[in-house]
């Protein structure tokens, strides 16, 4: 070829890779000493018994191979072996020659210990930071410029229901999951410096739509990413699931309202006892008064019918100070078991005869398997009418009046549940109804008293009442009592007990 020994000898000398040629049966009969430093000794029978454990079987199964190739044929790979007491890690290539029309084979040898280490670090590294961005609850999904999701990690897969593969790879642009022109609205506020500075956006609430196309409220902080020259190349978001927050926030709101409802209550009941009290004595000084003249006045006498006038105005102001002391849960009870179907069977063959309900149906649908309830019977009719009355007031063209009867499934507690299809109460009167003297109704029509004595009756009764309706629809009342306990009647009541339930009566009302 016109190439002299020497020249060879710098061509092969100047390369990285450490060559060997070896003939027929594998024994090295040259090599580039300068890049075969780490061998001492080439002077073996076979080229795998230069390496040392697991490598020469390695090199051997490569050798193998090769064997009987034509020329020209190659075999690579990389090899793990110790060399001299040290780990190595090689990068093989043998390939077949013919020498003097016998097979001859050049191994290219490099040590790539120090690349591949490093390569592996790296493997590492990423495969770290991978599992730091997936163990995070909240979600982080991080975008080219185009919206194509580079990142998509453990919590966007649980908030947004895709899995990471359905969504990677151009599959799914950034701007699908959120709503429309939404992405675009960030995209504007994360370049500008007004929400955490340039590139970066601090937490704002925000929506984004799940696969089944859900919408999701999250609160969301975002970054640009840039590269050393500062151009942009990539954003990214993270963001948390805030449906549990709102959740609690709506149940603490609703817990605020019942507590003030809870409290403006008892204030009131404190005026109308204290109303009821002052103006209960004067009544009956009245009325007693009264009474004695006009027993004393002959039968004929003009005065008689005057008197009478008095007489009767007075039981009517006696009567509203009874329900404000009802209401201010004053007046005495006794309690007794008490069938509340029973009581409304009673009351309803009374009512289905007044004019008022002519055009209301009424529908029963009363649990004979329910507990009695622990109550006074007088009172527990008194609510259970005013509140059918008012139904029938609510429905003045006709309707459908439905009472239910049905028990808690441990039977500690027993519901009654009155619902009519009138005219509904206005959400601005709903915590307004249970308030005495609050009426819609014409005056001599309505007093505003019953759902307030109702109110009284019932808490005093330990049990509760609540109300649901919708304009037009209609209006639910659905009261709550304690069941009878047959132990009562043996009048078997501690006096922790008693102690005990009176420190809750207390600790009630205020
Ligand atoms: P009154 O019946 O004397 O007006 P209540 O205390 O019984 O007093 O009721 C207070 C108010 O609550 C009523 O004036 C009415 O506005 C409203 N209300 C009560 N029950 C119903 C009902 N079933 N449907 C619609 N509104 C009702
Ligand atoms: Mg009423």
């Amino acid at each position: 070829m016109g190439i002299d020994q020497e020249l060879l000898e710098k061509v092969v000398g100047n390369t990285e890779e450490c060559i060997f040629v070896l003939n027929k049966s594998f024994k090295p009969i040259y090599h580039n000493h300068s890049n075969c430093r780490f061998f001492k000794s080439i002077d073996v029978d076979s080229f795998e018994l230069l390496f040392e454990g697991e490598g020469r079987k390695e090199v051997k199964e490569l050798l193998k191979r090769i064997r009987g190739s034509i020329p020209g044929a190659s075999v690579a790979g990389d090899v793990e072996a110790r060399i001299n007491g040290s780990d190595r890690i090689f990068s093989l290539r043998v390939v077949v020659i013919e020498s003097n029309d016998e097979p001859a084979y050049i191994v290219y040898l490099k040590d790539v210990t120090q690349s591949r280490l490093m390569r592996k670090e790296l493997v590492e590294t990423n495969e770290f930071l991978k599992k730091i961005i997936d163990s995070s609850v909240d979600g982080i999904i991080a975008t080219d410029l185009k919206g194509n999701i580079l990142i998509f990690n453990k919590g966007a897969e649980n908030i947004l229901g895709y899995k990471a593969e359905e969504v990677l790879n151009g599959k799914v642009n950034i701007s699908q999951i959120y709503p429309p022109g939404m992405a675009k609205e960030i995209m504007k506020k994360i370049r500008s410096p007004e929400y955490g500075g340039k590139g970066r956006l601090n937490p704002i609430r925000v929506q984004v739509v799940n696969k089944n196309g859900e919408v999701i409220p999250i609160s969301l902080s975002a970054a640009m990413i840039y590269d050393e020259e500062g151009n942009e190349v990539a954003s990214v978001g993270i963001f948390s699931d805030l449906r549990y927050i709102l959740d609690i926030e709506a149940k603490l709101l609703e817990a605020q309202t019942r507590l003030l409802q809870a409290e403006k209550m008892a204030s009131l009941g404190r005026l109308a006892a204290g109303v009821a009290h002052e103006i209960n004595n004067p009544l009956s000084g009245i009325l007693m008064f009264a009474s004695m003249v006009l027993e004393e006045l002959p039968e004929d006498d003009p005065h008689r019918e005057d008197l009478q006038q008095i007489v009767k105005e007075t039981l009517r102001c006696k009567e509203i100070v009874k329900s404000l002391l009802e209401f201010s849960r004053q007046s005495e009870i006794k309690i007794e078991p008490v069938d509340v179907n029973a009581i409304i069977e009673d009351e309803l063959k009374f009512l289905e005869k007044q004019t008022i309900f002519a055009k209301v149906k009424i529908v029963k649908q009363l649990n004979p398997a329910i507990p009695k309830v622990r109550g006074n019977s007088g009172q527990l009719k008194q609510v259970f009418m005013n509140i059918m009355v008012n139904a029938a007031d609510a429905m003045p063209d006709g309707g459908t009046l439905t009472i239910r009867t049905y028990a808690s499934p441990d039977l500690k507690k027993v519901y009654v549940e009155f619902t009519d299809t009138g005219v509904g109460i206005p959400k601005e009167n709903l915590n307004k109804i249970f308030d005495p003297f609050f009426t819609t109704k014409p005056v001599g029509k309505g007093t505003g008293l019953g759902l307030s004595t109702s109110y009284g009756i019932i808490k005093s009764h330990k049990g509760n009442i609540e109300v649901e309706s919708e304009v037009g629809k209609g209006t639910t009342f659905r009261i709550e009592l304690p069941a009878y306990r047959e132990e009562e009647k043996k009048g078997g009541v501690s006096q922790e007990e008693e102690l005990i339930r009176r420190v809750l009566e207390k600790a009630q009302r205020y």
